[in-house]
């Protein structure tokens, strides 16, 4: 009997774009628990090969795939690869941390390419096979707070981001006709590599109990349920829109005050 749950993705192919750890590879497991087939893509192959071994024991249906999305030609040749692909969560992402004055050019380049250029690339070419195969899709773009907000000292992350959520936008308008969600997540301060050293001192954590009402940091497990469910049908009338997973930090502070 076919599965008619609103939050099941069997039938689907689904392409996580940096699905090797942290956000994506949380992501990528629980689409496939989700009933997805997911192709598993990011410049780490062996680890991928080892993640999707993983899922696979559990009984659950993977491939990997390799891909550099800072390397046009990468992208090309993995997007030639690609079976019909209904669901793409676009992931991959670095950040440098500094002054915006000592940027360095290759820095700027680099930050530019993984997080934006190598994202619209992969998102044109399988969003084209989407659009022409018309049977709908979802796209997911994981942004950031900065997608909304400001924080010192991540100035290019913070560009980079923002317009994730701008095409986030457009393509969600452009492609709505042919049933195509197009929608964005904007993590908090959630612990993985890329910023586990940054939160290892004390007072980073003290801080954030009074910066957010819930005062733990995330983890890419409480990420990846709401990619899911934005790649699956229950949620095909939300479309356009930045939803964060941030344990209240964009709209929640605490104070000092007891009634
Ligand atoms: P992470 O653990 O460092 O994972 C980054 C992922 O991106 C890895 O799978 C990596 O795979 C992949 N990647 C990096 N460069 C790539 C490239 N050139 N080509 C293909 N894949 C590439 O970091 P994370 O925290 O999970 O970050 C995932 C996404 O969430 C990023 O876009 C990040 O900006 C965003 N985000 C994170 C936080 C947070 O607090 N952690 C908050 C907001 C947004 P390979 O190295 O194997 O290629």
């Amino acid at each position: 009997m076919p599965n008619t749950s609103p939050f099941s993705l069997s039938g689907k192919t689904a392409l996580v774009a940096g699905a090797s750890r942290g956000i994506g590879l949380a992501i990528a497991r629980e689409t496939a628990a989700a009933g997805a087939h997911v192709i598993l893509a990011a410049r780490s192959t062996e680890k991928l090969q080892m993640e999707v071994d993983a899922i696979k024991a559990l009984g659950y249906s993977a491939e990997a795939m390799s891909l550099d999305v800072a390397d046009n030609a990468s992208i090309d040749a993995a997007a030639a690869k690609l079976p019909p692909i209904d669901i793409l969560h676009n992931v991959a992402g670095t950040n440098v941390r500094k002054r915006f004055t000592d940027f360095t050019q290759e820095e700027y380049d680099r930050i530019m390419q993984t997080n934006l250029h190598g994202i619209v690339r992969l998102t044109r070419l399988v969003g084209k096979k989407m659009v022409e195969r018309g049977q709908g899709g979802k796209i997911i773009n994981i942004g950031s707070l900065m997608s909304i907000q400001g924080l010192p000292y991540l100035a290019v992350y913070a560009m980079t981001k923002s317009a994730l959520w701008g095409l986030t936008r457009v393509l969600a308008a452009e492609w709505a006709k042919h049933n195509i969600q197009v929608n964005c997540i904007a993590p908090g301060f959630i612990i993985t590599d890329l910023n586990r050293k940054m939160w290892e001192p004390a007072h980073m954590k003290e801080w954030l109990k009074g910066a957010q009402a819930d005062p733990r940091a995330g983890t890419p497990e409480d990420v990846a349920p709401l990619a899911v469910f934005l790649s699956s049908p229950g949620s095909g009338y939300i479309n356009g829109q930045c939803i964060a997973v941030d344990g209240g930090y964009s709209t929640t502070r605490v104070w000092p005050f007891e009634p």
